[in-house]
């Protein structure tokens, strides 16, 4: 860290901050320029709050050197990392996955014709929300418990993982008893008490990007579960807030390469929620491929004109049969 003092800083101000430092148990070189002094912070192992130092007298800017994040960057864990969800590999050197299925389960009909019918155009994970983060509460919030037994029932019956969201920290053990990957929604990548129970779980976990999250705090959320104790993490981008409204969200592909550059962990792409729209998902899957995602979350549904929530952005299952015959396609162009 360094502390850039104000050109109109005394003498007292600067020996003020230097203590303040020094009771932090860090030490402080000032650095005298021909304007102003700045305040070389050492000692520290990664991030410092600067909460007892920022309001100082004489001090101009706190510029921060080390990121709110360790253990997720690739300084500190320079090999890229592969998360095994029960058998199927994601990460770095392993072929792109695919986890598909309705947004939210609905019956047991509709799960099962679904996750037959992607495991049948060949994908690794079928997805379906039993607690569903809904908006408003006058729609329809998921089948709860009953959903996740569905889910598993459905995933053991076509022999593909499932991956499902858990909304509330008390609900972590019950969600891990049926699913392979835990999901974490976009409306709560910052719920810290969540996320701190995820460390201590033992399923992997898939961390969908806030809204209106920047990079830095999508990565400081993965800190929490693998400070926690989990370092099975796959990191989600799903589209982020912007001006526009043409599309339900923006899709933010530049952050795969970047994701890859600041940290170890996988990162897979969403276009469904990303887009709204199922005719953008295809092309979109498709980019997410190219920019190197390791992984995409789609929705199917076999009625998607009847579905209780996200039908206008769900892939029938011809269209994701249609879709995965494009990706094997582009696998092999790629070389992935
Ligand atoms: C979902 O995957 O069904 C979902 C609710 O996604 P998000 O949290 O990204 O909106
Ligand atoms: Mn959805």
């Amino acid at each position: 860290m360094l502390i850039v003092m104000s050109h109109k800083a005394t003498k007292e101000q600067l020996d003020a901050v230097v203590q303040a430092v020094e009771r932090m148990g860090l030490r402080a070189a000032p650095i005298p320029g021909s304007e102003r002094t700045a305040v070389g912070v050492l000692g520290n192992e990664g991030y410092i709050d600067d909460l007892t130092i920022r309001d100082l007298p004489g001090i101009q800017q706190i510029i921060h050197v080390s990121k709110p994040y360790k253990m997720v960057s690739r300084d500190f864990h320079p090999q890229s990392s592969v998360v095994n969800v029960a058998g199927v590999r994601i990460g770095a050197g392993c072929r792109p996955v695919v986890a598909a299925g309705p947004c939210a389960v609905e019956g047991e009909e509709q799960i099962i014709r679904t996750a037959r019918a992607v495991k049948a155009a060949g994908a690794d994970l079928l997805r379906g929300g039993a607690y569903k983060p809904r908006t408003g509460p006058h729609t329809f919030q998921g089948l709860g418990e009953a959903g996740l037994s569905l889910l598993a029932a459905a995933g053991r019956e076509s022999g593909l993982p499932v991956v499902t969201e858990v909304m509330s920290p008390d609900h972590v053990g019950l969600v891990a008893a049926h699913a392979d990957l835990l999901q974490v929604g976009a409306r709560n990548m910052q719920n810290f008490d969540l996320l701190k129970e995820l460390g201590r779980a033992a399923k992997p976990v898939l961390l969908k990007r806030g809204m209106s999250a920047t990079i830095e705090e999508f990565l400081a959320s993965a800190e929490y579960i693998l400070a926690g104790g989990n370092p099975d993490v796959i990191l989600c981008e799903r589209g982020i807030r912007t001006f526009e409204t043409a599309t339900r969200n923006t899709l933010d592909l530049s952050i795969v390469p970047l994701i890859k550059e600041f940290s170890h962990l996988p990162i897979m792409v969403d276009p469904s929620h990303a887009t709204g729209k199922r005719s953008l998902v295809p092309p979109m899957a498709k980019a997410a491929l190219v920019a190197g995602a390791h992984g995409l979350l789609i929705e199917v549904h076999p009625e998607p004109e009847k579905a209780l929530s996200d039908g206008p952005q769900s892939l029938t299952p011809q269209g994701f049969a249609a879709l995965m015959a494009d990706l094997g396609r582009l696998h092999a162009f790629l070389g992935v």
